[in-house]
């Protein structure tokens, strides 16, 4: 199931799995906040995308 999160900097992320999403937010984190952001995380601000 795609799964979406939101970013407080307004961009919004998007992907099919969890790994995806996983990836493509800490990849946002560290270009755009230079923040780490650990995956337990990533899932927690998760939300279904229909
Ligand atoms: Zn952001």
């Amino acid at each position: 199931m795609a799964k979406v999160v939101n970013c407080p900097c307004g961009d919004v992320i998007k992907a099919d799995t969890d790994d995806e999403l996983v990836r493509l937010v800490q990849q946002h984190g560290k270009d755009v906040h230079d923040q780490e952001v650990k995956r337990e995380d990533v899932l927690a601000m998760a939300q279904p995308a229909d």
